[in-house]
């Protein structure tokens, strides 16, 4: 069981378990004008291998607050063709989009998987003008079509196990061809309900776009239990305005961030980013003229950060490892001896990853 509540989006001091109910918000909060915008850059629906109508795409994302969805079916796997004919490969992007009100939160792209065995297996093209010409007999001609159209390409589930029986992402001489020629941009980190960390070294060693996705065929509901608390795997950019421009320019500059179950997972940057506009220390108190210091900390975030204090001090409740339960203000006393107006707090967030099996760790300033 998950341990957050999406829809539970509240504001409360956590020290009785007493958690308030506020409306819906941002899954992270931004300092100034800035966002940080969620999508799920690859899904599916009956027009390839999926089971759903478009417009329930458009519904659960709704449902679930993205900010934006690419569809992405299958270029040449069609196995619903003989029943639901259509020579249009933009058929799924153009029901979602006729839905979309300009006004609303959520907006979405057109794309493509290209569909090949190992290499280079499965390849997304999002932002493509027309599907169709994605359409040929060598992927090669496919991904540089959709590069002419100034598409973002990325390499869908290295780590697909009918593609690597051992689970493990490995680069062919093929993707490292197309990485040097800038026709691959980003890998998936996170598909479904996987995470690979040899992709992410792949990502990190390659400088291409760090990725989470659903890959969803049936209902998101059954997938990740969204009604129980759960999340898709989603990828965030920061930005200013959600412009469609700015959010492609965010996705070609690397700078994002993937949330998958209780992780965030990205290049250091951005996830030292992410942490210090989502957790705030409060003013330091020391009630009752004692020595023991007192901080609320408040976690404006969806996700449990899992904390684990580095420094020399002593906790007097509760131990040095604990966690900012989402959108809650925890209270923590520390002993620090004598009376400190401003000091610097050691952390290593267990939960937001920067690299295998490597951990953020950030300096809180409290003053
Ligand atoms: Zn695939
Ligand atoms: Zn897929």
């Amino acid at each position: 069981m998950r341990m957050f509540k999406k829809f539970l989006f509240c504001t409360s001091i956590f020290i009785l378990g007493a958690i308030a109910v506020r409306a819906q918000s941002s899954f992270f909060k931004a300092d100034s004008n800035a966002q940080w915008i969620s999508m799920d850059l690859h899904i599916h629906t009956v027009f390839s291998d999926g089971a759903v109508w478009p417009s329930i795409r458009v519904e659960e994302a709704r449902r679930e607050g993205l900010d934006l969805i690419a569809m992405t079916e299958h270029l040449e796997y069609q196995p619903h063709a003989e029943d639901l004919p259509h020579p249009d490969r933009n058929r799924s992007f153009y029901i979602a989009s006729e839905m979309i009100n300009p006004e609303e939160r959520l907006q979405v792209i057109n794309g493509s998987e290209i569909t090949r065995e190992m290499p280079p297996g499965h390849i997304n093209a999002v932002f493509v003008k027309d599907a169709n010409k994605l359409l040929h007999k060598d992927s090669l001609t496919g991904i540089q079509e959709a590069n002419k159209q100034n598409a973002f390409v990325f390499w869908n589930h290295p780590n697909w196990d009918a593609h690597r029986i051992d689970g493990i992402a490995r680069l062919e001489p093929f993707h490292n061809f197309l990485i040097s020629n800038k026709l691959l941009h980003g890998i998936e980190v996170v598909n479904e309900t996987t995470f690979s960390e040899e992709a992410l070294q792949i990502a990190l060693d390659n400088d291409l776009t760090i990725l989470g996705t659903s890959d969803i065929h049936g209902l998101t509901d059954w997938a990740h239990e969204i009604s129980e608390g759960g999340h898709r795997p989603m990828t965030f950019v920061r930005v200013n305005g959600k412009s469609v421009e700015a959010i492609k320019k965010a996705l070609f500059s690397g700078n994002t961030i993937v949330w998958y179950e209780d992780l965030v997972i990205g290049k250091e940057d951005q996830i030292k980013q992410l942490v210090s506009e989502n957790i705030r220390f409060g003013t330091p108190t020391y009630p009752e003229d004692k020595l023991i210091l007192q901080l609320d900390v408040v976690n404006e975030s969806s996700v449990p950060f899992q904390m684990e204090y580095l420094g020399e001090y002593s906790f007097h409740q509760g131990s040095s490892i604990f966690i900012l339960e989402p959108k809650t203000t925890t209270r923590i006393q520390i002993k620090t001896g004598t009376k400190e107006e401003n000091l610097t707090l050691p952390f290593r967030i267990l939960n937001a990853l920067i690299g295998p099996k490597k951990f953020l760790e950030h300096e809180f300033l409290v003053k």
